[in-house]
């Protein structure tokens, strides 16, 4: 008998194969326990050697076998494993009669503490010391080890969520799609899934009853995971395998009629943007400034910033680099510009508000953009996140003209800015909506819970209203109408691409992945189709049925899969 869950689709693909569930996170053991009863001190020594001994080796057996960061990631990893002042601490540690767990613990606890007051490059250790101690007390407990589990063959990931630090050593050739009870469309497992190409769900609750081995298929289109999947499952699995291939990205992104939609990449560092570039992107829509600098303490230095955006706009020279200043704030805390007390963070003070907190922050990257900029011919404009009135709109412009920055804009991510849009977008020469904030604000839905996944959806028809009077709005710029873009996940959503277009949208802005597949849907519909497909949208009653009527009209993503 098969099983049916129902979650959010976020990255297409259908799939059958093997469940291995996220081992739960290791617990911390009681302060000081004491030795076991009947074992020695010298005996519960030598079974932390030997459960040290056993990580290190299983880390550089996985370094030996694994390619790029996630060699590099469990090569550390492995060397912190293998350190002799952590396993002497907690040996000492032993010998005054507390348990093996406990002892590492503390130990690391130390070292860790150690390490985050030097700040910089070793208070980023202190993460690893922390893993490595969750690693030895899997082993000495007899537990799976934390992180992505490990398999021969390729299987279906399931979480409650996954962090950054999970994904970091996911390989796609071993992981067939990925699947969560908890978690948004707009979180840290739907954005990497979407990078990785893989197909995933998310806020599938119920799934947490799929077990290790239990074989499930997985619509990553239509958000259902199967358990015990049969004939009519495998056949859709099977039609996905032979779906048509992609064709790359030319480079240029247009409509049937030839109606042009420059796609451009969002990018977090220089070595993003290099591969945008390779990818054919057409420029850079959103550079996320705060993932240059997200594990800093303080304020990064003009030196480190000039040098950070440098790499940026020299892999796209001659194209457009659209910078946002730091968006620090809810899920994005940066210690030198946040306060971490507020009760709704996601409310407080974030993006451009807290240059009201933080005075001198802002002017000093804006002079730092404009610095990177001098020299390069990447054709540079700046924009500023979480913008919510037109006098905002003006002070931000007032600040680019003072560092010498010619293209000012901002990011309508809150209600007030969509429905101000005309007189926001006449104080700077530009606007770009971030349909993910733009989402959870409409909605009233905090984007990071997997509760309200269904509310915060970018299909829901409010949002696309909001993306159509903000399209307006920059539209009825007297004299001089100002282009509005999108660099919200919604625009790598190949079938909601086709309606931001209908609705007026001039660029689309989009993880380097989705480029092929966007590009691909919006050659399928001329202006006037993508109009008439966007009216379908806005006049349905929800998201589920504008995805359908408007997924109706585009039969190309049956052939593609997508
Ligand atoms: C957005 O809100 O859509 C956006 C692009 O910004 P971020 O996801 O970084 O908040
Ligand atoms: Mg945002």
């Amino acid at each position: 008998m098969s099983e049916r869950f129902t979650g959010v689709g976020v990255s297409a693909g259908r799939v059958i194969g093997p469940v291995r569930r996220m081992p739960e996170p290791i617990t911390a053991p009681a302060d000081g326990a004491p030795l076991p009863a009947g074992v020695s001190a010298e005996e519960e020594s030598a079974r932390l050697a030997e459960a040290t001994q056993a990580v290190a080796a299983g880390l550089k057996e996985r370094a030996a076998a694994a390619t790029g960061d996630a060699a590099a990631v469990l090569k550390a990893t492995a060397l912190m494993a293998s350190d002799r002042t952590l396993l002497k601490s907690a040996t000492k540690l032993v010998a005054t009669g507390t348990c093996a767990e406990s002892a590492i613990w503390e130990a690391a606890d130390a070292v860790a503490t150690q390490l985050a007051a030097l700040g910089g490059y070793m208070a980023e250790r202190a993460t690893d010391v922390l893993d490595v101690r969750a690693r030895i007390v899997a082993q000495l407990r007899g537990v799976p080890a934390p992180g992505i589990p490990d398999s021969d063959e390729p299987f279906v990931l399931c979480a409650v969520d996954l962090a950054p630090a999970d994904t970091a050593t996911l390989d796609p050739a071993r992981v067939l799609a990925l699947v969560t009870s908890d978690g948004g469309p707009q979180s840290h497992t739907a954005i990497i899934a979407r990078s990785l190409g893989l197909p995933a769900i998310v806020a599938a609750r119920g799934t947490v009853a799929l077990a290790d081995g239990d074989v499930v298929f997985v619509d990553g289109i239509d958000g259902t995971v199967v358990r015990g999947p049969g004939s009519a499952e495998s056949a859709l699995a099977e039609a996905y395998a032979s779906r048509v291939p992609l064709p790359e990205f030319d480079g240029t992104g247009r409509l049937a009629d030839g109606h042009r939609v420059p796609l451009l990449a969002n990018v977090g560092s220089g070595a993003d943007a290099v591969e945008a570039a390779a990818a054919g992107a057409q420029g850079v829509g959103l550079l996320r400034t705060e993932f240059c600098f997200l594990s800093r303490d303080t304020e990064p230095t003009r030196e480190e910033q000039v040098e950070a955006y440098r790499a940026v706009f020299d892999a796209f020279g001659g194209a457009k680099v659209v910078v946002r200043t730091l968006d620090a704030g809810a899920d994005k805390p940066l210690p030198f510009l946040t306060d971490d007390s507020e009760p709704n963070p996601a409310l407080g003070v974030r993006g451009y508000r807290t240059d009201a907190a933080v005075p001198g922050v802002l002017a000093r990257q804006l002079a730092a953009i404009a610095e990177a900029a001098d020299g390069s011919t990447a054709e540079v404009w700046t924009m500023a996140p979480m913008i919510s009135t037109p006098a905002e709109a003006a002070a931000f412009a007032g600040m680019c003209a003072e560092a010498g920055l010619k293209t000012p804009g901002v990011m309508v991510e809150v209600p007030s800015a969509a429905l101000m849009a005309r007189q926001l977008a006449s104080e700077v020469d530009f606007a770009s909506i971030g349909t993910n904030d733009l989402t959870q604000y409409t909605m009233a839905a905090d984007r990071q819970l997997g509760a309200l996944a269904e509310l915060n959806d970018p299909w829901q028809p409010a949002v696309l209203h909001l993306v159509k009077a903000t399209c307006d709005g920059g539209a009825a710029v007297q004299g001089d109408p100002r282009p509005v873009g999108v660099c919200g996940e919604a625009a790598a959503d190949p079938a909601l691409a086709v309606v931001l277009v209908g609705l007026g949208v001039a660029t689309l802005s989009m993880n380097r992945r989705a480029l092929p597949a966007v590009a691909a849907i919006l050659k399928t519909v001329d202006l006037p189709g993508a109009q008439r497909i966007a009216g379908l949208a806005l006049g349905a009653g929800s998201a589920d049925e504008a995805r359908g009527a408007v997924r109706a009209e585009l039969p190309e993503l049956d052939v593609f899969g997508l």
